[in-house]
């Protein structure tokens, strides 16, 4: 809630001459108005000087206007060369316009009235926010703090993206995908590295994320049905599961449950159901935790340009979705193999095909989550 007007005083628009509008009735080029220069008010000075008829005071953008004026004329309009500043005060100006009263003021409280409300709880705080925060005054304002989410990878094959890879060997790409989701979703990755698979290695990797300061765990892999699948043990064990296994397509292997009463989501290991399962399930929850009150991301309809399908869970197709003919349309990406990132990389949205629903034919709406802002253009083929 606003404490104070904005601006806090009627002040000018423009780099000019403070002026009773009534003065420059019938001024022009060619019929110049001549007033008296009585003074000059730059901004951030406390104005003081009251003009009287026939008189103007010289003004820049911001300052404050003079008691007594009620109109600026901007520079251009009068006989005072440019550049402004340096130059001596002249002692009479040639007005070549005239103006109504208020032209060129801002006038004290234009943009916010004192007392109103300009911020709901559970905003997402974006730059004008910031500005407007800033404008009011408001220096300390009370908010949510990012969540710290840990982020760790599972598994005896993986190493880091620096490592030479050994026989039956893939690089730990999940950690990296969750930290810039995290990121986005607006919350203080923090990537704790890779746990192997054994009990002991799992369990010191969830008390990392404890010690970390972590208000949400995150790990990829160890949660389905292998009998190396220690993440999921572990938890039973130490923490709480809730919830195992969800009926989707991909994602399915997801864990969810809390550590030291710090939740956790155990997603799925291969590299698309682990940023699907971020999309759908941990976006909300570090929404939820921000305080922010839209957790889920909007859907927008879609034309399909290809048939479609799906196993009739609830799936997540990667497409690419574009703007033409006053519409969206949608074509897919390619592979829809869990496993196959490269065509999650060409997507800028998912398809979601509610559950129950097999196939989708050409030319039928679907709807449409989407990851980025679609290109315009045939098939959002990128134009260079
Ligand atoms: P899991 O859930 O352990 O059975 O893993 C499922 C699949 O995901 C396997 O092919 C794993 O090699 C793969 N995978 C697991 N963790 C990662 C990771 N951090 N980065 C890339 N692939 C992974
Ligand atoms: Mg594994």
């Amino acid at each position: 809630v606003a404490n104070f007007d904005l601006p806090p005083f009627d002040n000018s628009a423009m780099d000019g001459f403070a002026v009773h509008a009534a003065d420059t009735n019938g001024a022009s080029e060619s019929t110049p108005v001549h007033l008296r220069v009585v003074g000059e008010v730059p901004a951030g000075a406390s104005s003081s000087i009251p003009i009287a008829k026939g008189e103007a005071v010289r003004i820049t953008t911001g300052a404050r206007l003079p008691v007594g004026a009620d109109a600026v004329i901007p520079v251009e309009d009068t006989s005072d060369p440019r550049p402004m500043s340096g130059k001596s005060l002249p002692e009479r100006v040639e007005i070549w316009r005239s103006v109504e009263s208020g032209a060129y003021v801002r006038r004290s409280g234009q943009d916010v009235r004192r007392g109103s409300t300009l911020l709901r709880t559970g905003h997402r705080l974006g730059p004008a926010d910031l500005a407007m925060l800033a404008a009011i005054g408001v220096a300390r304002p009370r908010v949510h703090r990012r969540p710290r989410v840990a982020i760790f990878s599972s598994g005896d094959e993986l190493l880091e993206p620096g490592e030479e890879l050994g026989e039956g060997q893939i690089r730990d790409s999940n950690s990296y995908g969750l930290v810039g989701a995290v990121a986005r979703a607006g919350g203080v990755p923090v990537r704790l590295g890779i746990a192997a698979d054994e009990e002991s290695e799992v369990k010191v990797m969830f008390d990392r994320c404890i010690s970390a300061g972590a208000d949400l765990i995150l790990s990829s892999a160890g949660v389905s049905m292998g009998a190396h699948d220690y993440v999921r043990v572990v938890l039973e064990e130490h923490g709480r599961l809730d919830i195992w296994r969800v009926n989707m397509r991909p994602g399915k292997p997801l864990a969810f449950g809390s550590f030291e009463q710090i939740p956790f989501f155990g997603l799925p290991g291969n590299p698309v159901s682990a940023l699907v399962s971020f999309e759908v399930f941990v976006r909300p929850a570090i929404a939820q935790l921000e305080g922010a009150q839209q957790a889920q991301r909007v859907s927008v309809p879609v034309r399909l340009q290809e048939a479609v399908r799906s196993d009739g869970r609830e799936s997540y197709l990667r497409a690419v979705v574009w703007w033409e003919g006053g519409e969206y349309h949608a074509r897919l990406t390619g592979s829809q193999d869990s496993g196959v990132l490269s065509s999650m990389i060409a997507a800028n949205a998912y398809l979601v095909l509610p559950a129950g629903v097999e196939r989708m034919a050409q030319g039928e709406q679907a709807q449409a989550w989407l990851l980025d802002t679609p290109p315009q253009g045939a098939r959002g083929e990128a134009t260079s």
